[in-house]
C-alpha cells in the first residue's frame, strides 16, 4: 500500500494546479489519472507540448517537485473504506493511502441519438478531436461538426490543422442566445482573444446558427447528413466522412458519487474551500459544474491550497474564481439544449448503445431504474456514461445510483 499526504484524481487542468498548490507547501502528492499522458481533455497529449503558457508553467514545476508522483495509466476502481482508493494499471492493481483527497475528474460529451447516430463514422464532437490528437489520420476528409457550445469551435480548429476539410460548423443555439453571450465575453478580454484566434483559424468554414442534424444517413459508414435549417425551412444535406456531434458537456461523477459526496442538479456540491459533504475529500474543475480551463484552474488552485491546509492563500484566488462562475452561467444560457432536440430520436433509434435498446422500448418507460431492469437499458460496459446523458434529455431521467466497480476492471484487480 503506497501512503500520500493529498491524492488528487484527474491530471487535467484543474488537478495540475491543486497537485502544484499543494505540493509548493511540501506535503507528499500523487495525481492518478488513467490517460497515459497528463493534461487532460484540453492539454491532450502532454502539458509541455502546449501552446499554453500555464500548461508549461504547472508542468515544469510539478516536474520540479520531489514530492510528486504522477500515476499514469491508473484508473480509480472504487474506494474500499475511508481513506483508500482501489487503483488499476494495464498491468496491475493497488491500494493508495491519503489523508486528503481531490476529484478533478472532468467532464465527458453529452450525445444525443437521432437516426443514423449509430452508423460508422458518427462520432462526438470532443471524441473526434482526441482521436485526431491520438494521430488518426484524417487529412482530406469531409466533416461535419455539429451539436453546441464553443467546443464545437475548438473542434474544428484542431481537425482543420490535421488536414480535414470542414463541411460546416452546425450550432443548435439561436441567434439571439449567441449574441448575448458574444456580448457578455466584453467582461472576460481573453475569451475575446480566443474568439478571435478562432475566427481567423476557420476563415471560411461556414457556421450554421439555429441549426441542428437531423439525420445521418449511409449504406455501411457516413456519406451524408440532413440538417434542420431556422424557422422549419427545408432540410439541407450536407455530404460528408465524419460527423462530430456533440450537445455540451456532462460532469464526470461516477467517483464522488461512490464516495458519498453530495450531488444536485448533475455537479458536486462543494463549500467555498472546494470541499465536498465528505470530511476530507475536495472536488474542483468540471465536476463542480462546466465552466471552462480558466474556472477549472482556479478551483483546482483553492482546492490544493485548502487541502494543504493554506486557506488565507486559498481566499486570494476566490476572485478570480467569482468571475469565471459567471462566465460558466453565461455559457449555459447561451447554449442551453432547445426542445426539438428530444424528438429527434424514432422508434428503431438506438439510445443505449452497449445493449442494443431502442427508443420505442424506452418511451414506454416512466424512471430510469424500471427501464434499466426490464430493458438492460445502462447496463453494459459504460453504465449509462452515454445513455444517461440522452434520456436525461429524452425522458427526463437520469442514472440513479453508481455500480461498483466505476469502470470495467479486471477481476484479479478485484479479488487482490
Ligand atoms: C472530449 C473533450 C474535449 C475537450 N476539448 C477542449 C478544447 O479543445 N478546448 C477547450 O477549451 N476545452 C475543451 N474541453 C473542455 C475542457 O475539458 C474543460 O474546459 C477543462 O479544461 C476541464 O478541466 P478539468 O481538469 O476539470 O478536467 P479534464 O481536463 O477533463 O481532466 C480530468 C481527467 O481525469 C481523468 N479521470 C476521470 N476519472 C478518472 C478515474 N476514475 N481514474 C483516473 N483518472 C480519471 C480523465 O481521464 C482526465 O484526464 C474538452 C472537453 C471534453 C470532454
Amino acid at each position: 500500500m503506497t501512503r500520500y499526504d493529498i491524492i488528487v484524481i484527474g491530471a487535467g487542468p484543474a488537478g495540475l494546479a491543486a497537485a502544484q498548490a499543494a505540493a509548493a507547501h511540501g506535503a507528499q502528492v500523487a495525481v492518478v489519472d488513467d490517460n497515459p499522458l497528463a493534461g487532460g481533455q484540453i492539454w491532450r497529449g502532454g502539458p509541455e507540448r502546449q501552446t499554453d503558457p500555464r500548461a508549461r508553467q504547472l508542468w515544469s514545476e510539478l516536474r520540479a517537485s520531489a514530492n510528486v508522483d504522477f500515476l499514469q495509466q491508473t484508473r480509480v476502481l472504487y474506494a474500499p473504506e475511508a481513506g483508500r482508493l482501489l487503483v488499476q494499471t494495464p498491468t496491475t492493481s493497488d491500494t493508495l493511502h491519503y489523508g486528503q483527497l481531490i476529484l478533478a475528474t472532468g467532464a465527458r460529451e453529452r450525445l444525443l441519438p437521432f437516426p443514423g447516430w449509430t452508423l460508422p463514422g458518427v462520432t462526438g464532437a470532443g471524441g473526434l478531436q482526441a482521436l485526431a490528437k491520438g494521430g488518426y489520420p484524417l487529412r482530406g476528409k469531409r466533416v461535419v461538426v455539429a451539436g453546441s457550445g464553443p467546443l464545437l469551435l475548438a473542434v474544428a480548429a484542431t481537425l482543420r490543422d490535421k488536414g480535414a476539410h470542414i463541411v460546416a460548423i452546425v450550432e443548435q443555439a439561436s441567434t439571439p442566445a449567441l449574441a448575448r453571450f458574444g456580448f457578455g465575453l466584453l467582461a472576460t478580454p481573453s475569451k475575446i482573444t480566443q474568439a478571435l484566434r478562432l475566427a481567423k483559424q476557420l476563415s471560411g468554414v461556414p457556421y450554421l446558427r439555429d441549426s441542428y442534424v437531423r439525420s445521418a444517413h449511409g449504406d455501411s459508414a457516413l456519406q451524408s447528413v440532413r440538417v434542420q435549417r431556422p424557422g422549419g425551412r427545408e432540410l439541407e444535406t450536407l455530404q460528408c466522412d465524419y460527423l462530430a456531434c456533440g450537445y455540451g458537456l456532462l460532469p464526470n461523477l461516477e467517483l464522488a458519487q461512490a464516495l458519498g459526496c453530495a450531488t444536485s442538479q448533475g455537479v458536486v456540491e462543494v463549500d467555498e474551500w472546494q470541499h465536498s459533504s465528505v470530511p476530507g475529500v475536495y472536488c474542483a474543475g468540471e465536476g463542480t459544474g462546466v465552466g471552462g480551463v480558466d474556472l477549472a484552474l482556479a478551483e483546482g488552485r483553492i482546492a490544493g491550497l485548502a487541502a494543504s491546509g493554506h486557506v488565507d492563500q486559498a481566499r486570494k484566488a476566490f476572485g478570480r474564481r467569482a468571475r469565471w462562475k459567471k462566465f460558466a452561467a453565461r455559457l449555459a444560457r447561451g447554449f442551453a439544449l432547445r426542445a426539438e432536440l428530444a424528438t429527434l430520436a424514432d422508434d428503431d433509434t438506438i439510445v443505449c448503445r452497449c445493449e442494443d435498446v431502442r427508443h420505442g422500448e424506452l418511451r414506454t418507460h416512466t424512471a430510469w431504474r424500471g427501464a434499466k431492469l426490464q430493458t438492460r437499458c445502462g447496463m453494459g460496459p459504460c453504465q449509462g456514461r452515454i445513455c444517461g446523458g440522452a434520456t436525461e434529455i429524452l425522458y427526463g431521467w437520469r442514472p440513479d445510483a453508481v455500480r461498483l466497480p466505476i469502470s470495467p476492471a479486471r477481476v484479479s484487480s478485484i479479488i487482490d
